[in-house]
């Protein structure tokens, strides 16, 4: 275990001291958490280099999870979400020219390292390549695509969906993909694309560690309306104690991330999936002792 690991954990621990814990487990966490709490594995919470969160974790300010999805075919603005001022999560495709590069890059800075699982959508079956997770494909067919995208991205820490508005309702489908991610010692977060979805579910079945997305960023792409989802994401993030929000790389999004998340610094923490599972852990567990103390 690194020294850096071993202080981080020392610092989470003192935050349960900190941390008014039957409001934070009880209320402000959404219930789905819950269950799969007992399942969270050794994966988490990895060592990083040079985490930007790790003194915000000594608070309990609500927590604003971002993940900027597509990374992997324009290095240029793939670059600039890896050097985002805050922890990140970034979700890269596969067999894109940049992503292994980039996924490098972005683990030495402390965010963490996604897999954006391309799955068949509804519509524009014409972006789907070959890499894709269609609904013909067989549960052996499935297993290897999923394991070969999985291969092609290092420091893999979790995944999320890249279009499946199609394959993310289909039950069976999630059922045999979430048996192999739950193998793999994998997170998901279901990226929703589809109201359809059972994806979360399946994974949540499955033992995964899984959240769902609260909010897109750019899906209009202007800097005003991106501005705007931001502000949204963190309402909610006030109201519920914690918000997943999910954008991509273009220039507008990185341009109102870099200009406007550092004044956010100190209202709110900014955490890595893998980090913020990781205080769901100790919290868990923590609760549970004592809960003993008691008997
Ligand atoms: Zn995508």
């Amino acid at each position: 275990m690194s020294s850096t690991l071993i202080f981080r954990l020392i610092l989470l621990a003192v935050s349960l001291v900190m941390i008014p814990v039957e409001a934070s487990v009880e209320d402000a966490w959404p219930k789905f958490i819950q269950p799969m709490i007992p399942k969270i594995n050794a994966r988490l919470p990895k060592a990083q280099t040079a985490s930007p969160n790790v003194s915000s974790s000594l608070t309990n300010k609500p927590v604003v999870i971002i993940i900027i999805d597509d990374i992997g075919d324009n290095y240029r603005l793939g670059k600039r979400a890896t050097d985002l001022p805050v922890a990140v999560n970034l979700a890269f495709l596969p067999r894109t020219p940049f992503a292994a590069k980039l996924a490098n890059r972005g683990f030495k800075n402390g965010h963490d390292i996604m897999l954006h699982l391309p799955m068949e959508s509804t519509t524009r079956k014409d972006l789907l390549r070959d890499e894709a997770l269609t609904q013909d494909l067989t549960t052996q067919e499935l297993e290897q695509k999923f394991l070969q995208n999985l291969a092609e991205i290092p420091h893999v820490q979790g995944f999320n969906n890249h279009m499946g508005s199609l394959l993310t309702a289909m039950p069976d489908q999630m059922n045999w993909l979430m048996t192999v991610a739950a193998e793999q010692d994998l997170y998901f977060v279901d990226s929703r694309t589809t109201a359809k979805s059972v994806a979360l579910q399946q994974a949540t079945s499955k033992g995964i560690a899984a959240l769902g997305r609260d909010v897109f960023l750019d899906p209009v792409g202007d800097q005003v309306s991106v501005e705007n989802q931001l502000t949204r994401g963190l309402q909610i993030a006030q109201r519920k104690g914690m918000v997943i929000m999910i954008g991509h790389p273009y220039q507008n999004t990185m341009e109102v991330l870099e200009r406007l998340l550092p004044n956010y610094r100190d209202q709110f923490q900014f955490l890595t999936v893998s980090d913020y599972l990781g205080q769901q852990k100790l919290l868990a567990q923590n609760s549970s002792t004592t809960g003993n103390k008691h008997q």
